[in-house]
């Protein structure tokens, strides 16, 4: 099992990091988890095209991890030979806000049915929205994946996805607070993928600039760099993939950040840029 962070970044845009997305490869299978800007580019990158995606699974539907599935849709379909629903899961709410993307997307879904007589042999541009919660479990291929509560409120309901292929694991949370469910989501996983925060670096800047509460309300609701590293020790996972972060990381800083994880957790510790992955 391999996962990729295509995108570290968050709603906060960088020059350097697509906003947050990862790849799930195992047997044969590539999955992504959230969609967030730039997630093509990076796709592209990691060296799976949009036609040779399985499926597209969402935590959440903020916009920061979502806002590029309108791509992936448009893309996969005019990419491959025979048109195939994509298959996109995710949390109640992923089919109203899909289908407010289809019909974004009808007018252009129109022109390429008009310019190509292939397309027009095809089902169109389909999207197949499965949603879940806490407590379900489905198969990609012969990869098992489980899906687990997560605490991101007020957004509600949040999940996370436990990946299961051959023996090894991959537990993909998505924003959220510590909690039990999450613990039990990463027990004794090969890989925790965790968004973050840095509180400390949040507070300083929201003295700086006129949005500051704003800054500061996010602090409730994500994990900071320390807590991702509590539960990663709590949940005896092998290794804690940081993610998501906020603010993006400054050159050089890295050893900073891997730091701050390592007071809490003895484990390995790997922190992006994009494109970075482990692989198993
Ligand atoms: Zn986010
Ligand atoms: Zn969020």
């Amino acid at each position: 099992m391999k996962v990729t962070l295509l995108g570290t970044g968050s709603p906060l845009p960088s020059p350097t990091c697509a906003g947050p997305s990862s790849l799930v490869q195992a047997g044969g299978q590539n999955i992504v988890v959230d969609a967030g800007r730039g997630v093509i580019m990076r796709m592209v990158a990691a060296g799976c095209p949009p036609a040779f995606l399985s499926a597209v699974l969402l935590t959440h539907l903020h916009s920061d991890h979502i806002c590029d599935l309108n791509d992936i849709i448009t893309t996969r379909w005019i990419s491959l030979p025979a048109a195939v629903p994509l298959d996109v899961y995710g949390p109640k709410g992923t089919k109203k806000m899909v289908d407010g993307l289809v019909d974004m997307l009808t007018l252009d879904e129109g022109y390429r049915l008009d310019h190509h007589e292939d397309l027009r042999a095809g089902i169109g541009m389909k999207v197949n929205v499965i949603e879940v919660e806490a407590g379900d479990a489905f198969e990609i291929g012969d990869v098992r994946i489980s899906v687990h509560r997560t605490d991101h409120r007020p957004v509600a309901p949040t999940v996370g996805f436990r990946f299961e292929h051959e023996g090894v694991v991959a537990a993909l949370a998505g924003d959220t607070v510590p909690c039990a469910e999450l613990d039990e989501m990463c027990r004794n996983a090969d890989f925790y993928v965790q968004t973050v925060i840095r509180e400390d670096l949040v507070r300083q800047f929201a003295a700086l600039v006129p949005t500051g509460a704003r800054f500061l309300d996010i602090l409730d609701y994500h994990s900071t760099v320390q807590q991702a590293a509590q539960t990663a020790a709590r949940a005896g996972v092998r290794t804690l993939v940081l993610t998501h972060f906020v603010p993006a990381i400054q050159p050089g800083q890295e050893a900073e950040w891997h730091a701050m994880a390592a007071e809490h957790f003895g484990g390995e510790i790997v922190i992006g840029p994009d494109l970075t992955s482990v692989e198993k």
